[in-house]
């Protein structure tokens, strides 16, 4: 049997507004002391009344209009009525009817996949279950953190492209700087609800999957527990394969919830799913409709900045990175900020220098993004920092970029220079003088160089006589040994290969 996969995301997002969603709690709680941040409201306490966050709403419509979404004019908050014990009013105040933000799409590389709605709701408080105890610990200073959820359409068809959304998503909340978004931290939780469907026997129409004729769809699972961009795809990939196998031997499938377990790698059933019947929704009393006017609308989207996805498309255009290499410099708002000043100081020097950017920019942002992605990285790497700690301005790394493409240094000098910039934050030139790293391009001082090479290596001269004209890489290093590695290692073989031909 062939089967189509259809993936539907549902994500959340904790907002790192100042305060909680509906009181003045602090929303920072990252190493205090369990149950501190906390008060009446998001206690739930009787007689306590909710006051919405402000920011928090501006932000979700933010985030809408940087999605495409359509925004709801005329709003309202629910009640979503459950009892968990990490739920302190027994009640969640979420968003049903009328989210914030309905439709709208997230790009990823031309396909468009497209988004069902984003509300905002609160978050619950968090339950420990110590080992060997015969008891659970509550912590509710997360009880009341402003949490957005994301709900895309049933569309997405890999675990790859499942993976791509929740890192692009993750991206553009780092964007507009809505929200730290760390799957580790529990900022950011992902969950996938996963079906197969026999090839031809259903279609997709008003944003739901049908069945064709008498075919049965196939129930739904849901994925939770994910805590990694990695998981999102291997917890899709075994779930499929789980899918698939289950449907082979005849089982029948119910829709359910499943966790994903990391150590086994396995999806593990929690429970039978809820509908949305079951939590009893209702209008949140305590809160009044919201209404947003066009002008509060606009007010919002002039905030609005670049998201990765045009941002990459304009890299490739604009300034001739392949594909790749633009993703990976927009991954990060900070290093897409710095490669982009690079680039234009690039851009000044080349046009100071008599030349255009259009023509020498193929082989000046090659350059560039060659020393920001291998080389800087590697420095990165190694001190575990990311490029908003480095101390070496937008200048000084393209100025060491215009000693390279001038051959002022090789590209060994060049791993060198960058590394005391990198310690210290120099100048380039400067460092390049004191280290004396500035390559010999001079032909007539190379020349003697070269010739004294050859007089000392008469078999190899004889060898390339008679045609063996790889031993000349044997000639250039001795040269290049000869001159500690500073001379021009191209220019040395052009006159290696000058004087023997001749
Ligand atoms: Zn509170």
């Amino acid at each position: 049997m062939e089967y189509d996969i259809i993936i539907g995301m549902e994500i959340h997002a904790e907002l790192k507004t100042k305060s909680k969603m509906f009181c003045r709690c602090d929303n920072n709680a990252r190493g205090a002391d369990p149950n501190t941040k906390t008060c009446p409201i998001c206690l739930g306490h009787p007689g306590t009344l909710p006051y919405p966050n402000q920011q928090a709403i501006e932000w979700t419509v933010l985030l809408g209009l940087g999605l495409h979404c359509h925004i709801n004019e005329f709003s309202k908050f629910d009640r979503k009525n459950y009892f968990y014990p990490d739920l302190p009013k027994g009640y969640q105040i979420s968003q049903f009817e009328i989210p914030f933000c309905s439709g709208g799409w997230l790009d990823i590389d031309g396909e468009k996949i497209a988004i069902t709605r984003i509300h905002l709701e609160e978050d619950t408080g968090k339950s420990t279950h110590p080992a060997g105890k015969n008891y659970s610990l509550i912590d509710l200073n997360r009880a009341g953190t402003p949490l957005i959820e994301l709900v895309t359409e049933p569309v997405i068809r890999t675990a790859e492209m499942a993976k791509k959304f929740c890192q692009r998503y993750q991206q553009i909340l780092r964007y507009l700087d809505i929200s730290n978004a760390d799957m580790e931290q529990g900022e950011m939780r992902c969950e996938a609800n996963i079906s197969l469907q026999e090839k031809g026997k259903w279609l997709y129409e008003d944003g739901l999957i049908k069945p064709v004729g008498d075919y049965k769809l196939n129930p739904k699972v849901e994925l939770k527990n994910i805590n990694s961009f990695r998981a999102v795809e291997k917890a899709v990939l075994y779930e499929v394969e789980r899918q698939k196998k289950a449907l082979a031997s005849g089982e029948e499938l119910r829709q359910e919830t499943r966790g994903w377990n990391e150590e086994s790698g396995k999806t593990v059933h929690q429970r039978f799913k809820e509908t949305s019947a079951d939590y009893r929704y209702f209008p949140e009393p305590d809160i009044p409709p919201l209404k947003f006017s066009g002008q509060m609308i606009l007010e919002i989207k002039a905030k609005l900045i670049e998201l990765p996805s045009e941002k990459k498309i304009r890299f490739i255009d604009e300034y001739g990175f392949d594909a790749i290499t633009a993703e990976i410099l927009v991954s990060d708002k900070a290093l897409a900020d710095y490669a982009e000043h690079v680039v234009s100081e690039l851009e000044s020097w080349i046009v100071s220098c008599g030349d255009t950017w259009e023509r020498q920019k193929n082989k000046l942002a090659k350059l560039a993004s060659n020393y920001l992605i291998s080389e800087l990285f590697k420095h990165l790497k190694a001190n575990n920092q990311t490029i908003r700690d480095i101390k070496i301005s937008a200048e000084n790394f393209a100025e060491l970029m215009t000693l390279v493409y001038q051959d002022k240094i090789n590209s060994s000098a060049a791993q060198t220079i960058l590394g005391v910039m990198y310690a210290k934050g120099s100048d380039p030139t400067d460092v390049m003088y004191e280290l004396g790293l500035e390559q010999m391009d001079d032909t007539a001082v190379l020349e003697a160089v070269v010739n004294s090479v050859l007089a000392a290596n008469p078999d190899q001269v004889a060898q390339y006589k008679a045609g063996k004209t790889n031993v000349a890489q044997f000639l250039v290093g001795r040269v290049m040994a000869e001159t500690k590695g500073k001379a021009n290692p191209k220019k040395v073989q052009e006159i290696i290969g000058k004087i023997l031909k001749s």
